[in-house]
């Protein structure tokens, strides 16, 4: 993906630390302390701009959200529409997601969300996908048992090849779908990457993988 640098965004996430979190293993385990509220937590992993991880803040105000994301000058976006929303119930890390389970204790996430991703598709960047299995060890022991990795793509290899890596690593499948936009599905929260290929006609893919550990 090509970044923009913005370089006044790092100033503007550290004026935010209310929002965008400054150090986020020092809340490993104490998010909900955070919110101030025992609810449900739900981190989205690449949050890009933030539509996603907003529009579902705003549909489930009961829920407490945390967008990742690595590039400081996409998660600037992500900040202005918590702001311009006033949204009590999201939080941000600009951070690596490497950093997961370093960031959550384990099974303090409820659902994660991956959306788009990028989908690597040499066999040598195998390792760089975001549903390899030394990421999916990680999504488990965040999640909690029976907590669901919610995932979308618009790329039919990854989307493949995630479902096997899914499965391979003990994961649950369901609500698959191979062609999001024509399921009837109700409720889908659409990503900037989402709109931007269902405009070109492309199709998306979506599964729920459930965590069984
Ligand atoms: N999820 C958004 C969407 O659907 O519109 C953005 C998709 S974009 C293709 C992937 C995003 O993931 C980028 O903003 C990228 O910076 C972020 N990303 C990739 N690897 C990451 C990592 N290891 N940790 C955090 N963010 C990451």
């Amino acid at each position: 993906m090509r970044v923009r640098h913005k370089p006044w965004a790092k100033g503007k996430l550290d004026q935010h630390s209310d929002i965008v979190i400054q150090s986020p293993k020092e809340y490993s385990g104490e998010w909900r302390d955070l919110f101030k509220r025992d609810a449900p937590l739900h981190v989205e992993i690449g949050s890009g701009k933030g539509s996603f991880i907003t529009g579902m803040a705003k549909k489930y105000p009961t829920i407490n959200f945390i967008g990742i994301e690595l590039h400081e000058s996409v998660i600037v976006t992500a900040l202005d529409h918590c702001l311009d929303e006033n949204l009590k119930n999201v939080r941000l890390i600009n951070e690596d997601a490497r950093g997961l389970t370093e960031f959550f204790a384990e099974d303090e996430v409820d659902a994660l969300y991956l959306n788009f991703c990028d989908p690597w598709p040499k066999k040598r960047h195998e390792k760089r996908r975001l549903t390899y299995s030394a990421f999916l060890a990680q999504y488990e022991y965040v999640l909690k048992k029976g907590g669901i990795l919610n995932f979308k793509t618009d790329n039919q290899g990854l989307f493949e090849y995630s479902l096997e890596s899914f499965s391979k690593y003990g994961f649950v499948l369901q609500n698959i779908s191979l062609d999001l936009h024509h399921s009837g599905m109700q409720n889908n929260v659409v990503t900037e990457y989402e709109e931007k290929f269902s405009e070109k006609g492309q199709r998306i893919y979506r599964c729920e993988a459930i965590s069984s550990e």
